[in-house]
């Protein structure tokens, strides 16, 4: 329960010299024990008994004045306790409280002789129970100041804070082939041909080893095998007989092996006048937008950002969104700034995110990171490069600090006198806004780095495809056919289709009736790779019914379209290709992520099928042919960003298509085709696509006119829900009254068990308004969750919802 803002504790007399801002301090609270962190030394009493501050943790502060100033400003802005800021900002290897578990490190090396006899008892007890908690330790050594002892040992790598141990970001290595010495000579080549002249696989593979040691640098196990066309097994026995060493190595390392260009770029003309544009600087923003259409070379951009930033001594926070972060882009910047770089996400693990945490402050120059890392402890943070900078991903939605990163940079770019550089091929309307009101500078690349063209792009009517016949499954005639074109000249294809799973609805044909899950107001997904029905919500799984619950026919039919189904009709279709899916079903992990982009790279894939999880971040360039297989569905959603994310979705994956060489293709299939965001999709009119959206949003009171502040309210009963809502509903409309409106049914009721109901706040962008109304939100809602038959309602507030 992180829910406190800054309480006051006393400062014992010996303790005195050792309490200053940024440390942490043992503190009781209710009847427990935790690491509190000290924000400021002071001689004013508060109107509550204060309890003794119980040990001293740390020598020197863990956290910086910026990063205090930021936490300040999130929980004022965000609506949200201090303590609440801390869980997310504080790795938890820093954060201690009495039921904290902590486990043995078995690959510690521990040197008995630096343990004190305190930190000896433990690891004794630890290396026994494997696991322990605070409390027991206390018990253990028969004192309750345990946490300076527990900190040693965690310094000493003794233990570990038990969390579900997550992988480690590592960089990507790949199998290099070396020819043994004794073999590496024409006179070697020969005796080991002569080792081998009995197997006719082994001799290919050989012979392809040769021939690729000719041309190139390094010699990839994965070329011989594409090479020699024969699969591991006689290259290791190549390995077994000892004519070849196989080794791991990583990319970066093989400088050939990433884009030559990516090292020494030579920026062109325009990417030039970007980058002196953005550095030059305008004396009313710091912000800049970066618009550049997809293989505009953005990355290109940023690189040479970072270098002249890196130069002068500066660090840079690059934000991605979290799934683009396992891809190409850190590899490429992994291959220019080698031990420059560290990159943080969620996947890394509690015990090295300290360790990134106090590296921070002394050592790297480049932190790429998902949004958590605007709390990275920074020292002379100069450049903030938000990639993709419309991206959802950036804000988060639980629980509190529903912060967006991108806000979040521009706020510490104020602490720290740093430059933003926002980037997209297609930016945020509130962005684009700020561009109009010279809140942001604006810098424009709308062509293709090295003229390639755009892909071209064509809507298919599927209502008229079903009418004449020319469809198949999913499939339209002219999908089809440009699949089959795209698949002869041996290049690769795209499926999208925004919904994972075989098929979303599960339905009747004769009541009407369809399955839905038990705890949330969703119908249930059916799976067929698991042959069950889940909840994309909360999980629930149940096994696929064959009768009607309702009626007890047995005419139950599977509708929708989801990645898995696409895959299934595709191998009907082309049985003779490779097809993998690219969603969160079969991408769950980072090894699995990595081994399909591997192979999608060494076109070992044909088509890939997948969700907006391919549209993020992939620059591949053999794709030459972008399918979405039915682009209504995006605008289902029941939100005001709707027609703004099917625009952005579109644009991005389609920019998949043709960025190397050949001309891309798109083809968009609808029953919309006359949609006016599809329309302006497939003329890249992204001008058009704005005004028009402003207009709507002015119209319909929405952002970037004005804020919008979402207050949910969640409960197992809806009676004592209604009540609460209404009450918090009736206190503030006192003084607000038009602008909040009444609470109501979101478009899920019921999520996880939970009923739900909502109240939208929507307020002109006036800051002095603005945050009085904060002000007021946040007692009122104290004051709700102070009554007592609604203490067990949970009241959750969302400013700026995404
Ligand atoms: P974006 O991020 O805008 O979609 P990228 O940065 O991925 O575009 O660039 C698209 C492609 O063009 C990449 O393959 C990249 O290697 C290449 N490219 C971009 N700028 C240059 C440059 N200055 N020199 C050589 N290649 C470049
Ligand atoms: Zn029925
Ligand atoms: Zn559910």
């Amino acid at each position: 329960m992180a829910i406190y803002n800054a309480l006051t504790y006393e400062i014992p007399d010996v303790l005195v010299s050792a309490v200053t801002f940024g440390i942490r301090v043992e503190v009781p609270l209710r009847n427990k024990l935790y690491s509190g962190i000290v924000t400021r030394v002071h001689q004013s009493k508060p109107d509550y008994r204060t309890k003794r501050i119980i040990s001293v943790l740390d020598k020197d502060e863990i956290i910086t004045s910026a990063q205090y100033e930021l936490w300040l400003w999130l929980s004022s802005y965000y609506c949200c306790s201090l303590g609440e800021v801390m869980s997310v900002a504080l790795p938890s290897g820093l954060k201690l409280s009495s039921e904290t578990k902590l486990i043995f490190n078995p690959s510690g090396d521990i040197n008995e002789m630096e343990l004190s006899d305190d930190e000896y008892l433990v690891s004794e007890a630890l290396s026994i129970q494997n696991e322990l908690t605070i409390q027991l330790i206390q018990d253990i050594l028969n004192k309750k100041t345990v946490y300076p002892v527990i900190r040693s040992l965690l310094e000493k790598r003794v233990l570990y804070i038990k969390e579900e141990l997550i992988e480690k970001y590592k960089p990507k290595t790949i199998d290099i082939i070396t020819l043994n010495k004794e073999y590496d000579s024409g006179q070697g080549n020969i005796q080991a041909l002569d080792k081998v002249r009995r197997s006719e696989l082994q001799t290919r593979a050989l012979l392809a080893i040769f021939d690729i040691k000719r041309k190139q640098p390094f010699i990839k196990k994965i070329d011989v095998k594409n090479r020699a066309d024969v699969d591991t097994q006689p290259i290791n026995v190549l390995k077994n007989k000892g004519i070849i060493t196989i080794e791991k190595k990583e990319v970066s390392r093989l400088v050939e092996d990433v884009d030559e260009n990516t090292k020494d770029i030579t920026l062109s003309a325009l990417q030039k006048k970007s980058v002196d544009h953005i550095m030059a600087g305008d004396d009313t923003t710091d912000i800049h937008l970066l618009h550049g259409v997809t293989g505009s070379g953005k990355t290109s951009i940023y690189i040479e950002l970072i270098k002249n930033v890196i130069a002068t001594g500066g660090q840079v926070l690059y934000l991605l969104p979290e799934i683009a972060l396992t891809s190409q882009i850190v590899q490429r910047l992994e291959a220019v700034f080698d031990k420059e770089l560290l990159v943080y996400h969620s996947r890394v693990s509690n015990n090295d995110r300290v360790e990134i945490w106090r590296e921070v402050i002394y050592k790297r120059h480049l932190v790429v990171g998902a949004r958590s890392s605007v709390f990275l402890p920074f020292y002379n943070l100069k450049l903030i490069i938000v990639d993709e900078e419309h991206d959802a991903s950036f804000k988060q939605d639980n629980p509190a600090p529903r912060y967006n990163a991108r806000d979040t940079a521009a706020y510490l770019s104020r602490i720290y006198g740093a430059k933003v550089v926002l980037g997209s091929a297609t930016p945020s309307i509130e962005s684009f806004q700020n561009v109009r009101q010279k809140k942001y500078t604006y810098t424009h690349l709308a062509k293709r780095y090295g003229n390639i063209n755009l892909p071209t792009m064509e809507l298919v009517n599927l209502g008229k495809m079903l009418k004449t016949g020319r469809m198949t499954g999913s499939f339209s005639i002219i999908l089809k056919d440009a699949i089959e074109d795209a698949l002869e000249a041996g290049e690769q294809v795209l499926l999208f289709q925004n919904r994972r799973g075989y098929s979303p609805i599960i339905k009747c044909s004769l009541c009407g009736w369809a399955a839905e899950c038990t705890n949330c107001d969703v119908s249930l997904t059916y799976h067929q790779h698991y042959n069950e029905m889940r909840c994309h919500y909360c999980g629930f799984k149940c096994a696929k019914p064959n009768k009607c619950a309702a009626c007890g026919s047995d005419h139950v039919m599977l509708l929708g379209l989801g990645t898995e189904k696409i895959e299934e009709e595709v191998k009907e279709l082309f049985p003779k290709v490779v097809v993998k899916r690219f969603d969160y079903d079969t991408v769950n992990t980072k090894r699995k992520y990595q081994d399909i982009i591997d192979k999608f790279e060494h076109k070992e894939i044909d088509i890939l099928v997948g969700t907006q999880m391919i549209s993020k971040g992939f620059d591949f360039d053999n794709i030459s042919l972008v399918g979405v297989l039915n682009a209504d569905a995006l605008l289902n959603y029941p939100d005001f960003r709707s027609e703004e994310r099917t625009f952005q979705l579109l644009t991005q994956v389609s920019g998949r298509a043709g960025r190397r060489s050949q001309q891309g293709r798109v083809i968009i299939q609808t029953f919309n085709p006359n949609h006016p965001v599809f329309q302006d999709v497939i003329s890249y009119d992204i001008q058009r696509f704005y005004a028009r959206e402003l207009k709507n949003r002015n119209q319909y009171v929405y952002p970037p006119f004005y804020r919008l502040i979402n207050v949910w309210f969640r409960h197992k009963k809806m009676d004592v829900l209604k009540d609460a809502a209404s009450i918090l509903y009736d206190d503030l409309s006192k003084k607000y009254k038009s602008r909040i409106g009444p609470p109501h049914d979101p478009p899920l009721v019921r999520v996880r068990g939970y009923y739900q109901q909502l109240i939208i706040i929507k307020i002109e962008k006036n800051n002095v308004t603005l945050r009085q109304l904060k002000v007021d939100l946040m007692a009122t809602r104290s004051k709700v969750l102070e009554l007592k038959p609604f203490r067990s309602v949970r009241i959750g507030i969302d400013v700026d919802p995404y």
